[in-house]
């Protein structure tokens, strides 16, 4: 499943073929995805321009002349493609329409914009620009990880006092956005806390140093997917999905990469996901 730095590497990549740009086009090939689509979806996009295309969390936002918003989830399985465009040095022919090919953008200047979702549990939906923080799927959101608002005086007084992990509370959408398993796990590995401590327990130096590792490991992955980016737009046009070099997640039984650890790495379920961590740099908490 796409995670934050996924969808901004996916924004990176289709903001020089869409920002500014007009949409020729747009061809609706069903009547939704994980929900309906819109109404007129096709009539109210094309021929309006793209004045910025943003994200907040998981989802992208291209701001249109219409005074409407585009929001684009990417879901379980989403996936976004930029054919037709001259992308650098490499040009890419248009193939044909594939079979879960569901919203097809065709771009002023040449370039195709593709989503392609074989699960279906993405979503698109248009809304008032001004109306973009109300919508359901954006109104609950805690703040951008990445963002100025996110500070650690902010971070410490939001674990504060609860009694869910740690581990649970950096995924709640409400304390901090756009954070998933994956990296929750790489997060709490470099700060060296047991993905079950209780969140509560944590002290204000313990909550605030979690704020600059949650930036870098975020950034590192959008760096990461920045440098894939440029493989798959040789490749196939397909934007966003990497293979980043994680230190705990995924690696059950392998050794720590901590120097001198010696430690493996574990894995407990908790609320039916897994928890990576070190056996060693991340102990149990003594106290409840
Ligand atoms: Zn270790």
């Amino acid at each position: 499943m796409p995670e934050l730095p996924e969808v901004e590497t996916v924004r990176r990549g289709l903001a020089p073929v869409m920002e500014g740009r007009v949409i020729a086009a747009a061809h609706i090939n069903r009547e939704g995805l994980r929900w309906p689509f819109p109404p007129d979806l096709a009539a109210r996009l094309s021929g309006v321009r793209v004045l910025a295309l943003r994200r907040r969390s998981k989802y992208l936002l291209a701001d249109l002349t219409s005074g409407e918003t585009l929001l684009i989830h990417l879901g379980m399985s989403g996936r976004l493609s930029v054919e037709g465009a001259t992308l650098g040095a490499f040009h890419h022919d248009l193939p044909a329409i594939g079979k879960h090919d569901h919203v097809v953008l065709m771009m002023e200047g040449g370039a195709r914009i593709t989503f392609n979702d074989a699960r279906r549990f993405g979503a698109m939906d248009l809304m008032a620009t001004d109306a973009v923080e109300a919508h359901p799927l954006l109104a609950h959101l805690g703040p951008e990880p990445l963002g100025n608002a996110f500070n650690g005086a902010m971070l410490a007084a939001r674990l504060s006092g609860r009694n869910t992990p740690i581990k649970a509370a950096l995924l709640d959408q409400r304390v901090v956005a756009g954070l998933g398993n994956i990296y929750v796990c790489e997060v709490l590995f470099r700060a060296g806390l047991h993905p079950a401590t209780r969140a509560g327990a944590l002290s204000a130096a313990q909550a605030e140093g979690l704020v600059p590792l949650i930036r870098m490991v975020l950034d590192e992955a959008i760096a990461a997917g920045g440098s894939s980016l440029r493989d798959y737009r040789q490749a196939s046009g397909e934007l966003g999905y990497f293979q980043h070099a994680f230190r705990v997640y995924g690696r059950e039984g392998s050794p720590c990469v901590t120097p001198g650890c010696g430690a493996l790495v574990g894995r407990i379920v908790q609320s039916g996901r897994s928890s990576f961590y070190c056996l060693a740099c991340q102990p149990a908490a003594t106290t409840p």
